[in-house]
């Protein structure tokens, strides 16, 4: 006889938890399988271990801006590992707080993968669940090239595994992960070259930023090496080497991490007997709802390859719990402007649309308000970074459809002008908004 629950969920990271409490708040019998620690990606191999290296490297940018404030600071030494062991105690504090509560709430964790053998039913361990409902939220795994020697590179998950920083560094990929980690590194000390196929970094993001930080990335000595498609990697005895498409050779690197994106968590679900539609990339295929074609089976997160970021997929996580277990029926995410971040040096902060899809959506319509400047920080400092910002509005009223900031601080700045701009602020809005005095975020109520 199969174990029965109102909700079986498979996997335990951010969307797959969130379903799972929140569906467990309105009194439904729910079991999540996930035979890895708790919170997925992000807890373990994203977000959080990634915030605690970007703090070390903002620190590090902090000691080399120290003499200009008076302090007398001779030298600085890095201990990695020291990081490491801190960060790994921290992550695994997580793992067992998300088991506590999970627990509390009367969520049966299964430690065991999931896969399907008909429709909602699911085989793991030996044992057979049967759910009303069911929550594909498996996520993705980070994916290489596939060209010889790809093995001999890492990727973030095996950045997360280094105890100790690597001297020189190559850095395959133009996305988020690529510059993030590419500043990590640099800013504690290694020699970071980042390999991008097109022209530059960011492709998707606002062309201001592209520049912006191209130019940070340049001052603070990482070199971009552009029209580079990854043709084959390998050993030597000097160390690993990178060849690209048209020839060139590159070499010598203790650390090659391939950031060329990610891939969907699918392999072990047998979704075929569940009669789950996946796309071209194996992402699985959901509508507005977060429905799949199989009835009464969803999937939230990384694994539908809509928007991948962890707060995506908890709201979306969550509102499907109060949709399926508390009758809310029309509720469901909105995918349109969220904000995110890019923890470069100096982050990123975006929300809205680029300047080049507004102009495609509303055409003659569009206005474009811009401020680049020096923050008040670098004053005293001989080592001078830069801010630079971008509102875009729409129509008659000015609507304000994007909103783009690059500089120290745009990382907290931008959840509050996303809850503007969700609101459908206008630039007469921010116009009468007060400035706050002395900060970076003043600029975007003060533009002209
Ligand atoms: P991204 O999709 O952001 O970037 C990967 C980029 O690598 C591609 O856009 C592509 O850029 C380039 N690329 C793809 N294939 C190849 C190849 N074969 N050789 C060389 N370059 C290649 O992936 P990431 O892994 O960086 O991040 C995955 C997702 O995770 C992000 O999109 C984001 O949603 C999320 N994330 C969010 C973070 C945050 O919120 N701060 C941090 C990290 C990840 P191009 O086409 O220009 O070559």
């Amino acid at each position: 006889m199969p174990l029965k629950f109102d909700l079986l969920v498979v996997g335990g990271g951010s969307g797959g938890l969130a379903a799972a409490q929140r569906a467990a708040d309105y009194g439904a019998s729910v079991a999540v399988f996930e035979p890895k620690p708790l919170g997925g990606t992000c807890v373990n191999a994203g977000c959080v271990p990634k915030k605690v290296m970007w703090s070390t490297a903002a620190l590090a940018h902090g000691l080399a801006d120290a003499s200009g404030y008076g302090f007398d600071l001779e030298s600085w030494r890095h201990d990695w590992g020291a990081i490491k062991t801190r960060r790994d105690a921290y992550v695994a504090r997580l793992n067992s707080i998300y088991a506590k509560n999970i627990k509390a709430k009367g969520v049966t964790h299964i430690t065991e993968n999931g896969s399907f053998t008909g429709p909602r039913a699911i085989t793991a361990g030996g044992k057979t669940y049967q759910g009303k409902h069911v929550v594909i939220a498996t996520g993705g795994y980070p994916d290489r090239p596939e060209i010889p020697g790809a093995e001999h590179g890492i990727t973030s998950d095996g950045f997360f595994e280094l105890d100790e920083r690597p001297e020189r560094v190559a850095v395959v990929g133009a996305g988020y992960v690529a510059v993030e980690l590419a500043g990590m590194f640099n800013a504690l000390g290694s020699e970071v070259s980042i390999f991008v196929r097109y022209d530059g970094v960011l492709r998707n993001f606002d062309d201001m930023i592209r520049q912006e930080l191209g130019d940070a990335l340049a001052k603070d000595g990482i070199t971009v090496v552009t029209e580079a498609i990854p043709a084959k990697a390998g050993i030597e005895p000097g160390g690993l080497f990178l060849e690209t498409s048209d020839g060139r050779a590159f070499n010598d690197f203790d650390c090659l991490l391939w950031a060329v994106g990610r891939k969907p968590n699918t392999r072990h679900l047998a979704l075929d007997k569940a009669g789950v539609d996946v796309d071209d990339g194996g992402f699985v295929l959901v509508d507005d709802f977060q429905n799949t074609g199989a009835e009464r089976i969803y999937a939230i997160g990384d694994v539908t390859g809509r928007v991948s970021l962890t707060p995506v997929a908890i709201a979306a996580g969550r509102r499907l719990a109060d949709r399926l277990f508390d009758n809310q029926h029309d509720r469901h995410l909105d995918y349109s402007n969220i904000a995110t971040v890019v923890f470069s040096h100096p982050p990123i902060g975006t929300v809205g649309l680029t300047e080049a899809e507004a102009r495609a959506e509303y055409g003659d319509i569009v206005q474009v308000y811009h401020s680049a400047f020096v923050p008040m920080y670098y004053a005293v400092l001989q080592s001078k970074g830069r801010a630079a910002m971008k509102l875009i509005t729409a129509g008659e009223h000015e609507k304000v459809v994007g909103v783009h900031v690059i500089g120290d601080g745009a990382d907290e700045m931008m959840q509050g002008f996303s809850v503007a701009i969700g609101m459908g602020a206008t630039k007469e809005d921010f116009d009468n908004t007060v400035a706050i005095h002395p900060t970076s975020a003043e600029e975007l109520v003060t533009m002209r």
